[in-house]
């Protein structure tokens, strides 16, 4: 499997794009903005879009959604409580950042210990509510896809619909601090890091 980032929209958000490199079938993890860059840049690698997953439905995650979902036909999975966030734009926040949000229905809602797979790799879903009651981690190939769970040194904020710090230090204490500590995890904003590194110098989790 190949991991490419490309980093996106206004917040710098982390697109994932993970591929098969016999089929080159690819899986896209989270469609912050500019769904054309992601585009092209699968055309140029050949890659084929099989499925659209999200770490969570926030404004800053899934503005390409729609234009990338049309574009390729893949299907769009998130956690079953991530359907009223690509629903309502009070919760995926574009209410308050002035941008005018078209509903966009999912096609698979997912669960705590569901699997995605594109081409010849899976990865686990893991719930960890806490950032957004709908937030996911993905675990699989060795890595941690960790959306705005868990952050290098930090974690997601809190302060808006369904956050919680204390849900969200739990999640994050027996999803993730239980994966060994060499994990590469990669996150929904900033530089990747790794489960060792967060164990030791998150100010969070001390
Ligand atoms: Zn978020
Ligand atoms: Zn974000």
């Amino acid at each position: 499997m190949k991991l490419h980032t490309l980093v996106l929209g206004d917040l710098s958000t982390n697109c994932y794009i993970l591929a098969d490199e016999k089929t080159c079938e690819a899986m896209v993890v989270d469609a912050p903005a500019q769904a054309e860059t992601i585009l092209d840049f699968l055309k140029e690698q050949n890659y084929t879009l099989k499925e659209i997953v999200l770490t969570h439905g926030h404004f800053d995650h899934i503005l390409a959604l729609e234009k990338l979902q049309q574009a390729t036909g893949a299907p769009i999975a998130i956690h079953q409580n991530g359907e009223t966030f690509l629903k309502d734009s009070l919760y995926n926040l574009c209410h308050y950042v002035g941008i005018r949000w078209t509903p966009v229905q999912p096609h698979r809602l997912l669960q705590d210990g569901d699997t995605v797979s594109v081409g010849d790799f899976t990865f686990q879903v893991l719930h960890t509510p806490g950032h957004t009651s709908d937030c996911i981690c993905l675990f699989g190939e060795g890595i941690l896809i960790s959306g705005d769970t868990l952050f290098s040194q930090s974690v997601g904020r809190v302060d808006h619909p369904t956050g919680s710090l204390p849900q969200e230090i739990q999640s994050i204490q027996e999803k993730l601090m239980v994966l060994p500590d060499k994990t590469p995890v990669y996150p929904g904003h900033g530089p990747a890091t790794t489960i060792g590194a967060e164990r030791e110098w998150n100010p969070y989790l001390q």
